[in-house]
């Protein structure tokens, strides 16, 4: 693949007056980026990432491009808005909120078809981890979204997956970098025997900060990283950028 992808999540943090600031500030240090930054912002903060011509994407979107869904944002409606990239089944997504692999399935395709890029989260609890078998639970979570795929392929543009495993996701704690690696051919090796895609970027998140992001992106089959609490100050983000 070409350069690093290195993503920042927000999650439901930074008011839109707050993004402004954020934007200002980034637009002073994104002309030296040798990477491809993407925010994933709130719905209240698409405007402003659409007003300073970053990369960006929803954190959430649903199946469906208009109708009566209250509380759903439109993928159209960002697609329209200037969004290229969307995430899809983030493990806060999948525990807190009930998102299926249904729904998730659904929302890959549809927004797929939409022009969007998905960037697709998958990863183990720590409970799946101890049983040892971690690395069928990433293999079924890729299944249970792709079994559609062949019928589609075609018309499908670029995609992206992230491994996240959820025990540390916001806690402070790494997998060790074998463990990484092992994660990320093990996905690499199912798409690309499964599906033969052989060129699926997969990103690692979970607990990266400016300390241990250049080790992380090192990792071998380590393509970037989504970024969550340590992408919410931009100088602190911009040092994870420069890690690379
Ligand atoms: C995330 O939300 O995708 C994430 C990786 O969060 P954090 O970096 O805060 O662990």
């Amino acid at each position: 693949m070409g350069s690093k992808i290195i993503a920042a999540n927000w999650k439901m943090n930074l008011s839109p007056q707050e993004a402004k600031r954020y934007f200002e500030e980034w637009v002073t240090y994104a002309h030296s980026t040798k990477v491809d930054v993407i925010f994933f912002v709130p719905a209240y903060c698409w405007q402003q990432a659409a007003e300073f011509s970053v990369a960006w994407g929803p954190q959430h979107v649903y199946c469906e491009e208009f109708g009566a869904y209250t509380g759903e944002n439109s993928p159209k409606v960002a697609w329209d808005m200037g969004a290229r990239w969307v995430l899809i089944g983030h493990s806060e997504r999948r525990h807190l909120f009930g998102e299926g692999e249904e729904l998730i399935r659904k929302k890959f395709y549809k927004t797929m078809e939409i022009g969007l890029k998905p960037v697709l989260c998958v990863g183990e609890t720590w409970q799946q981890r101890e049983s040892g078998d971690w690395d069928r639970v990433l293999e079924n979570q890729l299944q249970s979204v792709l079994q559609g795929f062949d019928q589609v392929r075609g018309t499908l543009t670029e995609w992206v997956v992230a491994y996240e495993p959820v025990w540390a996701i916001g806690t402070g704690k790494v997998p060790s970098e074998g463990d990484i690696e092992r994660a990320h051919f093990k996905i690499k090796n199912v798409i690309e025997k499964r599906w033969g895609l052989p060129a699926i970027p997969v990103l690692y998140g979970g607990s990266v900060n400016v300390g241990n992001a250049s080790t992380i992106l090192k990792t071998a089959g380590v393509d970037g990283l989504l970024v969550g609490g340590a992408s919410l100050i931009p100088s602190q983000f911009y040092r994870i950028v420069q890690s690379s």
